[in-house]
């Protein structure tokens, strides 16, 4: 990956990492405890249960690609970025710009 992908990817880096933060709040305001004495009645109580657990898998699943979004960001000038953390290949730029957290080549994340 050349200088100057690098900056179209730390320009996309840093739309996701924003965006994934403008999700977390979304997110969070979704996962709201569900108040026993709310008026929906006994099928929807459940119904905001199961979101909520749907939300909550959701809300990890986010965080996670937010702290590795980060993470590359931080390792984006180093001189080993886009080399698979497994084989050691360097991991192919359209890959890097479809998924920029990937740490792993296509054929190592296949595994
Ligand atoms: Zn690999």
């Amino acid at each position: 990956m050349d200088q100057k992908e690098k900056e179209i990817l730390k320009e996309k880096i840093l739309k996701e990492i924003e965006k994934s933060e403008a999700d977390l709040i979304e997110i969070a305001k979704m996962t709201q405890p569900v108040k026993p004495e709310n008026s929906l009645g006994r099928i929807s109580r459940m119904d905001a249960i199961n979101n909520k657990s749907v939300m909550e898998a959701a809300q990890r699943s986010k965080k996670a690609k937010l702290s590795k979004l980060k993470m590359a960001l931080q390792n984006i000038d180093n001189e080993d970025f886009g080399l698979c953390a497994n084989c050691g290949n360097s991991i192919q730029a359209k890959r890097l710009m479809f998924l920029p957290e990937s740490t792993k080549c296509v054929r190592c994340a296949a595994r």
